[in-house]
């Protein structure tokens, strides 16, 4: 017999900023307009893990395109809530994106940093297009001057972790999209 689905308090959250629900709705509508968008023709998806990956997975469901779908690594944010300067490639891109209609994907927009170097590096690719989907936007803290094409939700300028997002690799697997109890915010 299924089980019902467990409910969960979050004990290492001070607030819960997005519910599951909710990310499961914006998720399905970012679907749709991407679909709209971009019609009939081929998407190649390009991740920036590990951040993108749950917000990856549930959005490439919610799209019937022919996809195909590549990930690519960057260091930027070291164990800690503070940027750590210059974002670099770790991991890099091995499908061809020439003449390819890219979707990339992440997280979240914060400084900008991350995005600017990885739109650069697939713009030099010359693919046929390339359109930016973030999940979060945190607009007051751009460093750079960088707009996404599709973003899930603009929020305040808190750190968050959930559903991808993490502090020193841990919460990533939270349904919702919350703020971390300062208590919470020591490494260790
Ligand atoms: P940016 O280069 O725009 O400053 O930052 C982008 C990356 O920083 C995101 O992909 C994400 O990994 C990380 N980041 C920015 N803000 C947050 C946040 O509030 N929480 C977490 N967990 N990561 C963040
Ligand atoms: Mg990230």
């Amino acid at each position: 017999m299924p089980s019902p689905r467990r409910t969960r308090a979050y004990p290492e959250l001070e607030r819960v900023l997005i519910a599951e629900s909710a990310i499961r709705r914006r998720v399905r509508s970012l679907g749709r307009e991407i679909m709209t968008a971009y019609g009939d023709e081929p998407i190649t998806v390009i991740a920036i893990i590990n951040g993108a990956i749950l917000f990856t997975a549930d959005l490439l469901r919610e799209i019937d395109n022919p996809v195909r779908l590549d990930c690519i690594r960057i260091s930027s944010y070291r164990n800690n809530t503070k940027s750590s300067g210059r974002p670099r490639v770790i991991q890099a891109l091995t499908l061809d994106i020439k003449d390819r209609h890219v979707l990339l994907l992440d997280d979240i927009l914060d400084t900008g940093r991350t995005l600017s170097v990885v739109s650069k590096l697939i713009r030099k690719k010359r693919p046929a297009s390339l359109r930016v989907c973030v999940l979060l936007d945190k607009k007051g803290r751009r460093e750079v001057p960088f707009d996404a094409d599709y973003v899930g939700f603009s929020i305040p300028n808190k750190f968050v972790v959930g559903y991808g997002l993490d502090f020193a690799e841990r919460y990533r697997n939270l349904p919702c999209i919350g703020v971390l109890k300062p208590e919470r915010q020591v490494l260790g």
